[in-house]
């Protein structure tokens, strides 16, 4: 590490993090919320019979030894007076654990599963209304990804990140984690000088020993305390919004997410305030798994959205909408991921619309029709369910297409038969009546019934709302809007696929990110290398700066060997670690050279995060050999 080099970027650091400090907190919950009895099958907890409901944690980043250290100290409120804590744990090293007075609470560590960890039972005192259990996780924690210099935009400093969801916070904190107990939480967090941390909280301010100490106010469920910490600089959006990302990109990052402030003050005319108060983005380095995470206050983002024409902006509207559909109102078990994901893909759609008008709403809409069709292909019945059956599986299983893109077409079904007016209002009442709580789809079909269906029994027939949700594959009423934006894709792909056209004379002209997509999905199954060489050298793939693109002419390169974008490509796998692009990528490796793809996989795979590993080891074959 660099301190030195770093200290003049840290102090401006240091003052973004002080201007984070709320003037005044984001509105509270209305009440606490109300314990539900829900089963939670990946959760060892009884929360029923004792259950936390606050944590501070106070921890120490030691990136030499690739560990988090210090103590979480949990509230609970125990309506079963007799019984013991129950809390999740995966691989934490746990040294002790006392209670209110201080004095050591026996505990038992149960045997450790590889999909939920183990549980650690606590016996309490009667009086015990706390309990702090000082531990430490491992190198190998699976929430945690400890990156080199290298593996930053900057190259200068090392990096740390967590990723909680689905059941992954249990690596880090021993908590109840499931996102039926929801928590508020409080971190005094010491990172070595020089380097910044952020979490997901509502306030952050700058200690006189240089820790930093970070509030969350309002209950969230266990999968969304994160934190991340690096050579970080921050740029202001809005007075409420900004960009937290590596100092030699956050100037170009807060150009290209701009449109953020006027995408929160859209979402909150559809849908109702937002109710967190800041809403900062943070640009992580290209190894995170996902393309976002909607830790609330505090997106954390693949810097493959930064296209520098803002055609992936997409992926804040779907990160900010969580900020309703997800962090407010969350699934309360893993089966009810659709509610999470469905409602937020409907929703970013229409922050999507307001900020960019409908042609664009309309293109990404149809894309994402088409992706899942695609998808639907190579799904079981059983995983093409909206309400998902995961008993004895992994959750994330059920992480998928389905719940994202069926979960919205359902949704705007509604829409269509009820009229906009109608199921917006629904919707905001949705959000309203159940800020802060955990919910189930049960209790969801309750509301639509008594909300909306039933007042208009007529329409109401129109939507076959068991199908919907309990059903396999895709109801014919699925609504799709064409997109003429599309449509003139089509037109140039079927002049192409006719052999009348080479690449250089079709009419491309003006054409985005979507419609590129299109094009390259489009294309005849067979292309000659004569044909691949022609389409790159026209349109410049390979040399392509954005990751989407990247991403399926790689996919095509691969199946049609074509070798010339073999170099780009294995620099590609070694700096991205989303795992969006890397299954499909993969997949095409190992059907065209299981071998190849074996080898490459065995090198890159100590740079992905464990969320990647576990479908990419699947895929290839490989988790033995790797590492
Ligand atoms: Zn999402």
């Amino acid at each position: 590490m660099r301190h030195a080099l770093l200290s003049p970027l840290l102090s401006l650091a240091v003052s973004a993090l002080a201007s984070c400090t709320l003037a005044s907190p984001p509105s509270q919950p209305a009440s606490p919320t109300p314990p539900r009895n829900v089963l939670d099958e990946h959760s060892h907890a009884e929360p029923k019979r004792a259950r936390v409901v606050h944590v501070d944690l106070d921890l120490n980043l030691d990136f030499a030894a690739k560990r988090i250290a210090g103590y979480a100290e949990l509230r609970i409120e125990r309506p079963d007076p007799e019984a013991p804590l129950i809390l999740d744990v995966k691989g934490l090293e746990i040294e002790l654990i006392t209670g209110s007075d201080g004095g050591i609470r026996p505990f038992q560590l149960g045997e450790e599963h590889d999909n939920l960890g183990g549980s650690l039972t606590i016996r309490l005192k009667p009086d015990d209304e706390l309990v702090r259990i000082h531990y430490s996780t491992v190198p190998t924690s699976e929430a945690l990804q400890w990156l080199s210099p290298e593996q930053t935009a900057g190259g200068k400093a090392p990096f740390l990140f967590s990723q909680g969801q689905s059941v992954l916070t249990r690596s880090w904190i021993p908590l109840q984690d499931s996102p039926g107990v929801r928590v508020t939480y409080t971190a005094r967090v010491q990172a070595p000088d020089g380097l910044v941390p952020v979490m997901s909280a509502d306030s952050s301010e700058r200690l006189e020993d240089g820790s930093s100490m970070f509030r969350m106010t309002s209950p969230i469920p266990p999968y969304l305390i994160a934190i991340a910490c690096g050579d970080l600089e921050f740029e202001a959006i809005s007075e409420r919004c900004g960009v937290w990302a590596d100092p030699s990109i956050v100037a170009s990052a807060a150009k290209e997410l701009e449109d953020t402030e006027s995408m929160i003050a859209n979402a909150e005319k559809l849908f109702g305030p937002y109710r967190w108060g800041r809403y900062d983005l943070l640009i992580l380095p290209p190894a995170f798994p996902f393309g976002g995470m909607e830790n609330p206050c505090m997106t954390f983002a693949t810097p493959t959205i930064l296209a520098g024409d803002k055609s992936l902006v997409s992926l804040v509207a779907h990160e900010l909408a969580h900020s309703w559909s997800g962090n407010l109102v969350t699934n309360a078990t893993w089966s009810d991921f659709w509610l999470n994901e469905g409602s937020t893909v409907y929703f970013e759609a229409r922050i999507m619309e307001e900020v960019f008008g409908a042609e664009r709403a309309i293109m990404e809409n149809q894309l994402s029709f088409n992706g899942l069709k695609r998808e639907l292909e190579g799904t079981s019945e059983r995983d093409s369910i909206l309400h998902i059956d995961l008993k004895g599986r992994h959750p994330d299983d059920g992480f998928s297409g389905i719940p994202y893109n069926k979960g919205a077409l359902f949704l705007r079904r509604l829409e269509e038969v009820f009229g906009r007016a109608d199921f917006d209002r629904f919707l905001r009442a949705w959000f309203d009546g159940h800020a802060f709580q955990s919910v189930t789809t049960a209790e969801f079909v309750s509301f639509l019934g008594t909300e909306l269906l039933a007042p208009k029994p007529e329409l109401a027939a129109q939507v076959d709302v068991e199908k919907w949700i309990y059903g396999s594959g895709l109801p014919d009423t699925a609504p799709v809007v064409p997109s003429s934006a599309l449509a003139q894709v089509d037109a140039e792909l079927k002049t192409y696929s006719s052999g009348k056209s080479a690449a250089g004379e079709l009419n491309t002209d003006g054409w985005v990110t979507g419609q590129w997509l299109h094009f390259l999905e489009g294309l005849p199954a067979e292309l000659s290398m004569e044909a691949m060489s022609d389409l790159d050298a026209t349109f410049g793939f390979t040399g392509n700066g954005n990751s989407e693109i990247l991403c399926v002419w790689f996919r095509l390169s691969v199946k049609h060997g074509y070798a010339a974008a073999d170099e780009k490509l294995e620099a590609f796998l070694a700096r991205v670690g989303r795992a969006k692009f890397l299954i499909p990528l993969y997949t095409a490796l190992v059907k065209v050279s299981p071998e190849r793809a074996r080898e490459l996989y065995a090198r890159m795979r100590p740079r992905y995060h464990a969320v990647a590993h576990a479908n990419l080891d699947r895929i290839v074959g490989a988790s033995e050999s790797a590492e």
